[in-house]
């Protein structure tokens, strides 16, 4: 008997019999308990929080009132509580009676006034103070002992508020099952400009050089969802073809990288659009960078947040831009803030959706074979994964593989399924009917019965609520006109993972260029499928899964000479990589005119980069990579100069050539690379790179390590390179220059004092990395005295705790 494929709650149904029968059997199949899938439970619907503020950023002070109008949703309720660890409510009211409440670790409980009633609109006011350690964060204002000299840095403040980080800035219901309209009203200093979810109503400017902003929402959303940016941005006002606003917020001292860092924004909104059938669903949309940001970016509602990291000129494109984000942020304006997860458990319905349309757009931008790459890449992050554990994609603590990159897969596989429009019109009504409202999975799933008909639950199952992946093993022989294809699925199967139907494409290529295909459903453990070969033809090379659209692993029992011909022959890149990849331990003269064609016909950098790596194994094929090498695409240079960590001979001119390349990445390695091989050129080098900063300094950076190397004015070049480590930089540049300066070993009193104070910062991407090359220079006795001695003559308790937290040794 075969493992069955019923769910939990079928098998309650069926009774305790079926369930003895199952275990004795076979694996036994189910859902996995997910403690933490319960939405929480609240007494009221919020309608609307009026939040007005204003701020002390020099002592992390928030100084605030807000305002709850809700209905009850349980009348014989007394009280209601509010998160808010850690903040000092200095006055409640309700309904302008003044009410008691009681502040726990975690929040406030109010008792109410009065009971309300079901149905009557009521209001609850804080006036509070807070010093939150999350949620807000202020930038610039407060370096410890002075440390930023030169008083160079941003001054900002901003916030994050997912997961549930508002809570410590603002006492509010914190949760994403409660939708409401927001209001803030910001008081601060004239000087700057504020940014904040929806229209602004109004900006009024008082008489001691402050102003008051005000902005609104008109639609509701989720708390997580509030934003603030605030620093001394320039804005440009920007317009879709199908009229929705866009502003980009951005730093007045760069203009020339507005258009780089902001490119293609305009145009994924009018994709969305037309992929999800569903306009642009709020009034407007703003895009803000801020300093020293803990993630990539966060989609507030009409306002995301973005890590100036990603503000780049158009050489620093090259390396890394905002356009892949960019289109994550904006899908969450529908997946996520139009439609929002109930609990965590479905987050999966938000993340996966943004991480499915910026594949979908690059593929529109730059093609199918870009698109093909992306899923390849994908498919690696997930099936990676699996080598921890196997959970599923809808459950609340699956890891972010599941979350992002295998859902999207799955979404992938859905469209695959169901059909290009039949895909795209479930889309189109699931957001119709939920907007402005929360989803989980279910919902997606009924979406489907309503609009198609259709009862996908094998789908769900296999893909959503239960985990792994096929691995199929196949193989092929020629019979009597007859092709044979043997396909098992071999991977392991357990409570989680079962034995996965899908439909899948088998495609035989004849020699005589004639090919054939057959859609077969996969779904037993051992199958086999035939396919038509009337004339006894000869065959090329046979395809399983053409295009590679199902997340799997695959054992394909072929010969070189097949991989060898399907590298040369078969229409999807994807598939010619494959068979690049499979030919790795082939020996030169079985795969070189697999090989000689592709480094001649293929264009995409993905392949190209594998088809020069294994024509530099051997000597007979240098000449033909090396008058071709200064053509490449950026990826494949990168690529090829990772593979080696010697310049390989013959190709020190082109190191040299990459000096003067576009790329600040590519300059950065070459230098290093260029330094080490040939060091009596140093002055050479230096001198031809003198005035290259890049992206966050990396190049400046590098420069300073290699003239500090090369005892180049050692002392001058030192000074200037700790300077980097300095808090008035952004926390990539001060990272660059501790990692520098642990290379070259050298540890001074300043240089400990700009580690140590980066312990005060909330951003791990800065300590974390600090603390490494602080605890490699620790292992030396010397500067393990003076890291002592340091810390003995900090003058910041509060930064001492963090310290002597962070070494146990002190
Ligand atoms: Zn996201």
């Amino acid at each position: 008997m075969k493992t069955i494929h019923l769910p939990m709650r079928h098998l309650l149904l069926f009774g305790f019999i079926i369930l003895q029968f199952q275990l004795g059997f076979a694996q036994f199949y189910c859902r996995p308990i997910d403690a933490n899938a319960t939405p929480r439970e609240h007494v009221a619907d919020i309608l609307h929080m009026k939040l007005e503020v204003a701020f002390k950023p020099e002592i992390n002070l928030v100084l605030g009132k807000v305002t709850h109008t809700f209905k009850i949703l349980r009348p014989q309720a007394d009280s209601m509580f509010f998160d808010g660890p850690g903040i000092t409510i200095k006055s409640a009211q309700m309904d302008g009676v003044v009410i008691p409440f009681t502040i726990s670790p975690t929040g406030v409980t109010v008792a109410f006034s009065q009971k309300p009633r079901l149905n009557e609109t009521h209001a609850i006011v804080f006036e509070y103070e807070a010093t939150p350690k999350k949620g807000i964060y202020f930038i610039g204002w407060n370096h410890y002992d002075s440390l930023d000299k030169r008083n160079k840095t941003r001054r900002q403040i901003w916030t994050q508020g997912q997961g549930i980080d508002n809570r410590y800035w603002i006492p509010m219901y914190d949760y994403m099952n409660d939708k409401f309209t927001t209001e803030t009203v910001i008081n601060f200093d004239n000087k700057f400009k504020v940014l904040s979810n929806g229209i602004l109503k109004s900006e009024k400017a008082l008489s001691n050089g402050s102003k008051i902003w005000n902005y609104a929402m008109t639609k509701p959303h989720a708390g997580y969802l509030l934003m603030l940016a605030i620093d001394e941005y320039a804005v440009k006002y920007s317009k879709t073809t199908t009229n929705v606003p866009v502003q980009f917020w951005y730093y007045p001292e760069w203009p020339e990288k507005l258009e780089p860092t902001s490119r293609y924004a305009e145009k994924i909104i009018e994709f969305l659009e037309r992929e999800t059938g569903v306009k642009y669903p709020w009034e407007q949309y703003s895009q803000v960078m801020v300093q020293d940001f803990m993630y990539g970016a966060m989609e507030n509602t009409t306002a995301t947040i973005f890590g100036d990291f990603f503000n780049v000129d158009s050489n620093s494109y090259l390396d890394r831009n905002y356009v892949g984000v960019d289109a994550h942020e904006l899908t969450h304006q529908w997946f996520g803030d139009l439609i929002t997860a109930r609990s965590g458990a479905d987050a999966w319905l938000q993340e996966s959706f943004a991480t499915y349309y910026p594949k979908q757009f690059f593929r529109q931008l730059e093609g199918e074979d870009k698109y093909n790459w992306l899923c390849k890449q994908d498919m690696i992050t997930v099936l990676k994964a699996a080598e921890t554990d196997n959970n599923p994609v809808r459950f609340s603590s699956t890891g972010t593989a599941r979350v992002y990159q295998k859902g999207s897969l799955v979404i992938d596989m859905l469209r695959y399924v169901l059909g290009d429009d039949e895909f795209k019109r479930v889309i189109t009504y699931y957001l119709n009917k939920h907007s402005y409202g929360n989803v989980e999975t279910n919902d997606l799933y009924q979406a489907v019965q309503d609009v198609l008909g259709q009862s996908p639950d094998w789908f769900f199952e296999q893909w959503l609520y239960h985990g792994g992946e096929p691995n199929y093993k196949v193989s092929y022989q020629k019979e009597n006109k007859k092709i044979r294809v043997k396909v098992e699925q071999v991977q392991e199967l357990t409570q989680l993972i079962g034995l996965f139907k899908m439909p899948i494409n088998i495609n035989v290529y004849f020699k005589n260029g004639d090919s054939s295909m057959k859609k077969v459903w996969v779904q037993k453990q051992s199958e086999d499928f035939y396919l038509d070969n009337e004339n006894n033809q000869e065959i090329d090379f046979v395809l399983f899964d053409a295009g590679n659209k199902i997340l799997k692993r695959l054992t394909f029992e072929k010969d070189n000479l097949d991989w060898a011909n399907q590298a040369q022959r078969a229409p999807n890149m994807i598939d010619r990589y494959d068979a690049f990849v499979a030919l790795r331990n082939t020996p030169l003269v079985n795969k070189r005119e697999a090989l000689v064609w592709g480094f001649q016909h293929e264009t995409f950098y993905g392949i190209r980069s594998e088809i020069i790596k294994q024509l530099m194994e051997t000597e007979e094929m240098f000449d033909m990579v090396n008058a071709h090498i200064l053509k490449e695409h950026t990826e494949t240079v990168k690529s090829f100069i990772a593979s080696y960590n010697e310049i390989p001979k013959g190709f020190l001119y082109y190191y040299e050539q990459w000096l003067k390349n576009p790329s600040y990445d590519i300059v950065v390695s070459a230098l290093q690379k260029v330094y080490e091989s040939n060091p009596e050129k140093t002055s050479t080098y230096l001198e031809l790179t003198k005035a290259k900063v890049g992206q966050n300094n990396n190049i400046r950076i590098k420069w300073l390590e290699i003239a500090c190397m090369a005892e180049f004015s050692k002392e001058e070049n030192l000074n200037l390179l700790i300077s980097y480590a300095a808090p008035d930089y952004e926390f990539k540049t001060r990272v660059a220059a501790f990692e520098a300066l642990k290379r070259l070993n050298i540890c001074t009193p300043l240089v400990i004092d700009y580690g140590y104070e980066t312990f005060s910062s909330f951003n791990s991407r800065l300590s974390g990395p600090v603390k490494s090359v602080l605890d490699y220079f620790a292992q030396q006795s010397n500067f393990k005295k003076m890291m002592v001695s340091r810390y003995k003559k900090c003058g910041d308790t509060k930064l001492k705790e963090v310290i002597k937290s962070s070494f146990s040794w002190l």
